[in-house]
């Protein structure tokens, strides 16, 4: 049986710094498998779900949840990611078969595939009347550097982010990524080494590749070698949390004349799950009980 995934949260520096660190080879190789994705899309979609999963983690209730969407002028169109606090995570892309050359560095073009004129919006859906949205327009597409605007921007929280997929036709070999924070006491002193740290790090898929343990990586670019983890035995998988009552309560939404009407021409109307594939299907039947209801 492969490995599961996994995430550990840890401090270092005496509190002074936080860092979560994330392996989601099998969450990136479902969604490849559920969307029928090519190495380039695989790759575009797969460090926006490590990065809703590195936030939903940090998501206060179970309840919550945690929605980003890119939208840009890039061929692969729309990219969305949900995640709660397990986290679970399903996630949608609208043109999942184009595949682009490799850029000038010989790496998978996600910046060309995304485009750069376009937004990352951050829906956290936390139990208020209204849900917190945050904006920012996208920097390269390249999806971790977005990311970082977000954070700087909207929750004005030094951050430093890192992305990373290693896919090729066969499937996905790794993916994983880390984010850490600074808390508002942390010295310029460990400012500059993490700085230094992160300059010199070999790329998040390539340090991942090498089959390092959360708990280096996590010393690795923080350089602190008596971190504190503070959370660990946490699975990322791929879960979507459609229903046949889900879909029975968009077509309510659609109103009495329009089932009437769909009734009268003998239509069975058969809805997909966006998120997984899952197919539902409303006979004629169906639909009469679903406007007993209305
Ligand atoms: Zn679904």
């Amino acid at each position: 049986m492969k490995e599961l995934d996994s995430m550990k949260k840890y401090l270092a520096y005496e509190g002074k710094v936080s860092i979560t660190v994330i392996e989601s080879t099998n969450l990136v190789e479902e969604a490849r498998k559920i969307h029928d994705l090519t190495p380039t899309t695989t790759a575009a979609l797969g460090r926006l779900m490590t990065a809703t999963a590195l936030l939903g983690v940090d998501l206060k209730s179970m309840d919550d949840s945690i929605t980003v969407q890119i939208k840009s002028d890039g061929p692969i169109g729309s990219m969305i990611a949900v995640a709660d606090k397990f986290p679970r995570v399903r996630a949608y892309v609208q043109n999942p078969h184009i595949e682009l050359p490799l850029n000038e560095k010989g790496k998978i073009d996600v910046g060309g595939a995304v485009g750069k004129n376009g937004f990352l919006n951050i829906i956290k859906d936390i139990g208020l009347k209204e849900p917190y949205i945050g904006i920012v327009p996208l920097v390269s597409g390249e999806i971790a550097e977005d990311f970082a605007k977000y954070f700087a921007e909207s929750e004005q929280k030094p951050s430093a982010i890192a992305l990373g997929v290693l896919v090729d036709k066969d499937g996905v070999k790794k993916a994983g990524g880390y984010l850490l924070s600074l808390m508002p006491d942390a010295t310029d002193e460990i400012v500059t080494k993490i700085e230094k740290n992160i300059e010199k790090t070999p790329q998040i898929s390539k340090i991942l590749s090498e089959n390092k343990k959360l708990d280096e990586i996590a010393s690795l670019i923080t350089g602190d070698h008596n971190i504190k983890i503070i959370e660990e035995n946490i699975t990322p998988i791929y879960e979507c949390n459609c229903s046949y009552e889900r879909f029975e309560k968009g077509l309510i939404s659609l109103g009495r004349e329009e089932l009437e009407e769909m009734i009268k021409t003998g239509e069975n109307i058969e809805t997909v799950c966006h998120f997984c594939n899952k197919k539902y299907l409303f006979d004629k039947e169906k639909i009469k009980g679903i406007l007993k209801k209305i």
